[in-house]
């Protein structure tokens, strides 16, 4: 390709509204082009990395024995409806009419589709399992778009479908999977980790997301010093510090006046923030909870909304709260009626709590769960923090960022139970399918790539994912020697059948230089009245400092040999 034909202009100025590293480098590199909040283009280079990728995934599901097919963008809302997924997906599910009134869905994931399609075509158990895919586009009307490439809107994802007779089936199935996401990521030149990840309603038995450890990650990962645990800290768990074993107390008031926070209230009374009581209150599908936590910890809501099995989860106002008979800011989880009731754990090895009192201005003095208030579900809501214990082996939790590069999830029956997708067993009787769903953010991982490939130069693309393999880079396109010697290493590499960006541009080394730095490509070559005078060519790494001279003569058929490794 000649850079003097590209479609796509490199930037002097890093772009004022790039939010990270990846997505000032596409910008500025004329990768991808803006066209609303969290929607882009992919201009010739970028679209370029982005199949690369695509056909790595595409190797290696094929390579485990992957079916690829494609189903549409375009979906009934009726589908939706049934496995009550327009719920659980909320705001976030595009939805249109067509020309007869009809509601329809553009797809965020593809689970009711392809199970419906599968109701129609397995009957047996000689049809499974089944491993089928695609790579598709998917619509997601995220709350917040961000980081360029991270988070949008509409996006390109390989998801992939199983199916299987059994639990222990479906488990095969799985680890297959996880194998091929390893091999995926790291011929992508992405290190990354596998943390168990949050399973949401579906209450799937297992989930793991792929995870690349990055400043910039938007996720939290919670991680074990010493064993191997680590898990999204949207469900990690943790072993707290467990409270002092002191006799229970009578409860007293005590007059706090002014006090409304756990902080004020811990500094009022001259306490630890752990010897008090949180109370929260939340609406559930517009149901009002009342919520107890130990008072230095804090209610992670998506296990909430685990444990209320609710599809939208949100603080109560005050008026909400007022509306219930109840004190905002100084609410008691005692004499409590009529309101679903839940507790973390975390408040009950603790004695002789400090909690509200239900009127203002006062507290009461050592209350103990379940002497003086019970609850309807104990259940762990509590977010895990970097210090506390790990959950299998008691030593300290750590904590870093990530980037979610990919999920695996065992769906077991959810869909199939629900849509009606079952088959015949050996016995001859009626099964629901056991499923599994597997998706890679195909837009996010060359993003996650950059965040982890860059100099303060540019890009510094991994190969296999490189747009072009080698940048030809001569100095004085205008010395007609320079000019002849390039144009003929051009065709020879082109001949060789690699993949060549050649800068037959008219302009300042200064100039080449920093573009064949900012667009990455693994190899330069350079050629300039000296290289040429010796007959030879510069040949430099991106990446490294040092450059080789080599030999004109068989430049071609060397490169060849290099990318042949
Ligand atoms: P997130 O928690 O980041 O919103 P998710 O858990 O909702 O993602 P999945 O449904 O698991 O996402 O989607 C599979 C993969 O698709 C993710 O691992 C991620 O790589 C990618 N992905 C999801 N949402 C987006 C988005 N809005 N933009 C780009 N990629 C996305
Ligand atoms: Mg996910």
């Amino acid at each position: 390709m000649r850079l003097s034909k590209l479609f796509g202009k490199t930037l002097r100025q890093t772009p004022a509204e790039a939010e990270n590293i990846s997505h000032q480098l596409l910008l500025k590199a004329g990768m991808i082009h803006q066209v609303a909040a969290g929607v882009y283009s992919y201009l010739p280079l970028g679209w370029r990395a982005l199949r690369k990728i695509e056909n790595i995934i595409r190797e290696e599901m094929d390579a485990i024995g992957g079916q690829e097919l494609m189903m549409p963008v375009l979906q009934p809302l009726e589908l939706w409806e049934k496995t009550e997924r327009d719920l659980a997906f909320g705001k976030s599910l595009f939805t249109l009419s067509d020309r007869r009134d009809r509601k329809l869905v553009l797809a965020p994931t593809h689970e009711e589709v392809i199970t419906e399609l599968i109701r129609r075509n397995v009957q047996s158990y000689r049809d499974l399992p089944l491993l089928l895919y695609q790579i598709q586009t998917k619509f997601r009307d995220e709350p917040r778009s961000r980081g360029g490439l991270m988070r949008v809107r509409e996006f390109t994802m390989k998801d992939l479908y199983s199916f299987d007779v059994d639990e222990e089936a479906l488990d095969i199935s799985y680890q297959k999977l996880i194998g091929a996401y390893k091999r995926i990521y790291e011929r992508c030149g992405l290190p990354s980790v596998v943390v168990e990840a949050d399973s949401g309603a579906i209450g799937g038995k297992e989930s793991h997301e792929f995870m690349v450890i990055a400043p910039s990650g938007e996720d939290e990962v919670i991680y074990c010093s010493s064993c191997d645990y680590s898990a999204n800290a949207e469900r990690a768990e943790s072993i707290k510090w467990p409270g002092d074993e002191e006799e229970q107390l009578p409860i007293e008031e005590v007059a706090t006046p002014g006090v409304k926070t756990i902080e004020e209230l811990a500094n009022f009374l001259g306490i630890p923030k752990s010897k008090t009581l949180k109370a929260v209150f939340y609406a559930a599908d517009g149901e009002l909870v009342f919520v107890a936590i130990r008072g230095d910890l804090e209610v992670n809501e998506v296990k909430l909304k685990n444990a209320l099995k609710c599809h939208d989860l949100r603080l109560a106002s005050d008026e909400e709260v007022k509306e219930a008979g109840l004190v905002a800011g100084s609410a008691s989880p005692l004499g409590i009626i009529g309101i679903k009731r839940l507790a973390d754990p975390s408040i009950t090895p603790g004695v002789n709590f400090v909690a509200g009192a239900n009127k203002p201005d006062t507290h009461l003095k050592n209350v103990n769960c379940p002497r003086d208030f019970a609850v309807d579900l104990m259940v762990d809501i509590a977010i895990a923090q970097a210090g506390e214990g790990c959950p299998r082996c008691g030593s300290k939790l750590l904590s870093t960022r990530g980037i979610e590069v990919g999920h695996v999830f065992k769906l077991g029956t959810f869909f199939s139970e629900r849509l009606d997708a079952t088959f015949i067993d050996r016995d001859g009787v009626e099964r629901p399918i056991f499923m599994g769903c597997y998706g890679i953010g195909i837009g996010r991982l060359l993003a996650a790539a950059i965040e982890q490939n860059h100099d303060e130069k540019g890009i510094i693309w991994p190969l296999p994912i490189a747009p072009y393999q080698v940048h030809l880079c001569p100095l004085s396109m205008d010395n007609p020697e320079v000019a002849s010697a390039a144009e003929r290493l051009y065709l020879d590499l082109e001949q060789e059948g690699l993949e060549v960006l050649f800068d037959d541009r008219i302009e300042s080394p200064g100039v080449k230089l920093n573009d064949a730095d900012l667009l990455g490509m693994p190899l330069r070559l350079i050629l300039s009245p000296r290289t040429i005078k010796s007959q030879s060519v510069e040949l430099k790494r991106r990446g490294e400092k040092e450059a080789e001279i080599i030999p004109l003569e068989g430049v071609a058929k060397r490169l060849k040999a290099f990318f042949a490794l």
